[in-house]
């Protein structure tokens, strides 16, 4: 009896874990966690830099506009 209770903390540890420590109906565990390091990946290999001063640039703080890459909206302004 006891043996079937530790098992089964066993594996609630195991799943919880599995999740990254997080319980989905809290905080989207799982989800969340495979969406982050995917932007990790993203952001670190075809960083994007400014087609005027060569800033390097996340995807969230690059302008892009007519398909090119600009740091900021000065350089946005020089471009055009
Ligand atoms: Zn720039």
């Amino acid at each position: 009896m006891i043996l079937k209770l530790l098992l089964v903390v066993i594996v609630g540890v195991l799943i919880y874990r599995l999740l990254g420590g997080r319980f989905p109906p809290l905080r989207r565990g799982g989800v969340e966690k495979r969406g982050d390091e995917d932007s990790f990946g993203k952001s670190v290999s075809p960083t994007n830099s400014c087609i005027e001063c060569g800033t390097y640039v996340t995807e969230s703080d690059a302008i892009i506009f007519k398909g090119r890459t600009y740091c900021s909206k000065e350089c946005l302004d020089r471009g055009l």
